[in-house]
């Protein structure tokens, strides 16, 4: 019976802000293969002696596959540490389609994705009572398209929390289709570089003057773009600490 290989969210830059599941399975690692781009290199501090790491910033899909295959094949413990968690932009699809010809199995282990390592960072809630009860992951389209329906302005239209991915780059032309979707002007907004990383750059503003403030501080990437009232004065108490709401464990 083969190991299996161990996905491993890394969370979003804290080396402190990995699970305790994932620390185990690192440092008990024979062979690492981490994403360079994004994952904190002081992350592979936990790894122990000897360990053999590989950074899958400079190999493609099948260099990939081959050192998952040949440590497994040889016995050995091999975790792909990847930034955030798996699930959102990770391209885990393709690596375990890949490792299923293979007859290769994997287990995974989440992480913190940078989404909530922003959130964290401005100590905000994206789901605000009576201001917004939904969070919108998505990404303006690059060399990756997005499905037309999936528009930032078709999104934009319900006015709800969002956070976007990928996409500082054009941070103008986000603004513009925000606003085109139905975000007035003045709606809040925030550019959080590189998030719990001790580097961290943190800039706020409204639709009106964001791309301004984020071309002052040179963002280009490793950035998330949020917006909604949810960053905005306006709130209201949840019924559940209401001293009046009564359920099920306060009579
Ligand atoms: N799986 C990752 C996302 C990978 S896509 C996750 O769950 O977070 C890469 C994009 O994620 C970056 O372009 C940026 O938009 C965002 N990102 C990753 N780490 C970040 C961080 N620490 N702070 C802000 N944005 C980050």
């Amino acid at each position: 019976m083969l190991n299996k290989i161990h996905f491993v969210g890394a969370g979003p830059g804290d080396k402190e802000l990995i699970t305790l599941k994932g620390y185990k399975l690192l440092s008990n690692a024979d062979v690492v293969i981490y994403a360079g781009s994004l994952v904190n290199p002081e992350l592979l501090e936990y790894c122990k002696e000897g360990c053999e790491i590989h950074n899958s910033a400079h190999m493609d899909l099948h260099q990939i596959i081959e050192v998952m295959e040949k440590g497994v094949r040889e016995g050995k413990s091999v975790v792909r540490l990847q930034t955030g968690d798996f699930s959102i932009y990770g391209s885990i699809r393709e690596q375990v389609e890949e490792l299923f010809k293979l007859d290769i199995d994997y287990d995974c282990t989440p992480g913190v994705s940078s989404f909530l390592g922003a959130a964290s960072a401005l100590g905000v809630e994206y789901t605000v009572p009576e201001i917004s009860q939904s969070v919108v992951i998505t990404r303006m389209e690059g060399r990756t398209p997005v499905p037309e329906k999936e528009s930032i302005e078709s999104f934009a239209k319900h006015q709800t929390s969002m956070a976007i991915f990928l996409s500082v780059q054009d941070i103008e032309k986000v603004v513009e289709r925000l606003h085109e979707g139905g975000y007035p002007m003045d709606t809040p907004i925030a550019v959080v570089y590189k998030a719990t990383w001790s580097d961290e750059k943190i800039v706020k503003g409204t639709l009106q003057d964001i791309a301004k403030k984020v071309k002052e501080n040179d963002i280009r990437k490793t950035a998330l773009i949020l917006v909604g009232q949810f960053l905005g004065k306006e709130y209201n108490n949840s019924k559940l600490y209401d001293k009046d709401f009564k359920h099920e464990y306060r009579q």
